[in-house]
């Protein structure tokens, strides 16, 4: 029972990673995610249902495609674990898991989802898509509707919106650069509305700064270049799934920083 209890959710978790690897390949680039079969992305082969199982399939076929035997990226396995691990952290950090407890429990884990294609996408493409930043909204408020402050929410939700905006208008006016994108100002608006105000301005100071210790890193070994724009979403998520994922771990964090 014990062993069935936990196979469960994290077979369903990477049943849920397999599609939103699809979400990360395709919604980028505007094609179909539902209807169209999946295809090897070198030899466009489609793929059979049989070679599409979680995990399995990348394990049978050692990692190649079967029709043009070309090594099948590393990123669709891990992405499907990575999946089945949320859906064990969130189905046993939910005790209650009746009535209410579902729907909290399951926005937690497709919040945190969503967080995670929108760190890949971000890293390949420098977008942080509308439709992903939408598809974050039905999931926030019924957290709000259940577990939150409505008050603290829709204060945060503008807080979040409209600061970021103002930074990055301020440092428009002296620099004549754009500092955040729209998708980044308008995922803060989502965060405000998850977090409330104080958690949205934590995520913004905490990303900044992991976001420059990173980046001078990344300099000083020469991975980047000093005028190579560099995606800030990964930074914002990262936090956010930590905040989301482990609050309490977060709250420690947030009383260090504001200790009232
Ligand atoms: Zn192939």
């Amino acid at each position: 029972m014990q062993v069935l209890e936990l196979a469960l959710p994290f077979i369903w978790g990477m049943m849920i990673g397999s599609f939103m690897n699809v979400v990360v390949l395709r919604l980028p680039i505007n094609s179909d995610i539902i209807f169209e079969r999946s295809g090897c992305p070198k030899c466009r082969g489609k793929i059979n249902w049989y070679d599409n199982i979680p995990i399995l399939s990348f394990i049978i076929l050692k990692g190649k495609c079967r029709n043009c035997e070309q090594p099948i990226s590393w990123q669709y396995p891990l992405f499907e674990l990575w999946h089945g691990f949320l859906a064990l952290l969130i189905f046993n950090n939910w005790p209650s898991f009746d009535g209410l407890g579902w729907g909290i429990g399951l926005s937690h884990f497709f919040m945190a989802s969503i967080f995670s294609a929108h760190i890949l996408i971000d890293i390949k493409h420098q977008l942080l898509l509308d439709k992903l930043n939408l598809a974050l909204l039905p999931f926030a408020l019924v957290i709000v509707w259940f577990a939150g402050n409505w008050f603290d929410a829709a204060v945060g939700a503008i807080v979040g919106f409209s600061f970021p905006l103002l930074v990055t208008w301020v440092f428009y006016l002296l620099r004549g650069q754009i500092g955040l994108g729209g998708g980044d100002i308008k995922l803060f608006g989502i965060l405000g509305l998850l977090f409330g105000i104080k958690g949205v301005l934590i995520n913004l100071f905490t990303s900044c700064m992991l976001g420059s210790v990173i980046t001078i890193v990344l300099m000083a070994s020469g991975r980047v270049k000093r005028d190579q724009s560099i995606p800030f979403g990964p930074y914002i998520l990262s936090t956010a799934l930590i905040q989301l994922l482990l609050p309490e771990y977060f709250a420690q964090w947030q009383n260090f920083l504001i200790p009232y």
